[in-house]
């Protein structure tokens, strides 16, 4: 569950060696299928244009936080506001759960709308927010790729998504532009 907003804001995908315009992941109902199912989210309400549409919105408002928050700027009141107005749009009731010698406190969704899933998206982005592991959310440094991830090294010094993939070919690029240079 927690890391629904990463998957939700990654949903984008770009071709990270800048040779297809990359394609939008939401707009493939199977995918959407598979990111309910994986996050346990329950939708009653059929996958159409217009809900694509409202799910891009919330996507964009998060990712230009997440741009925000890379930069180390602050969150802008309005965002701020629209967080909050999705947020209040989620109903939960609490329940005890038993498991083992242990009780929990579980909350669990209301309904199975549009908005609640939205909601629960935000949530999960919130949540993470809370959890101080912003400092550790990055955008990869490949221009072509600009994919969302969790930086998970102690000194927080990861500039790429993957070392292998995004990481070897921006060393490759640079070679070739510094060869470039000393050519001329
Ligand atoms: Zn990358």
């Amino acid at each position: 569950m927690e890391m629904t907003w990463l998957t939700f804001i990654n949903s984008f995908w770009t071709d990270w060696r800048g040779r297809d315009k990359g394609r939008d992941r939401l707009e493939e109902e199977e995918w959407f299928r598979t990111f309910l199912e994986k996050g346990n989210i329950k939708l009653n309400e059929p996958y159409t244009s217009e809900l694509v549409e409202d799910l891009k919105h919330v996507r964009h408002e998060m990712s230009e936080v997440v741009r925000r928050l890379v930069n180390e700027e602050l969150i802008r009141k309005e965002d701020m506001l629209k967080m909050n107005q999705w947020l209040a749009q989620g109903t939960y009731i609490r329940q005890i759960e038993q498991k083992e010698n242990q009780f929990e406190l579980i909350t669990l969704p209301l309904d199975s709308s549009l908005a609640q899933l939205k909601a629960q998206i935000i949530a999960s982005f919130v949540e993470a927010l809370v959890e101080g592991q912003y400092k550790r959310i990055k955008i990869c440094d490949n221009p072509d790729c600009r994919w969302v991830y969790y930086d998970t090294t102690k000194n927080r010094s990861k500039r790429f998504c993957d070392d292998k993939t995004c990481g070897n070919l921006m060393k490759v690029r640079r070679h070739r532009a510094q060869k470039k240079a000393s050519d001329l």
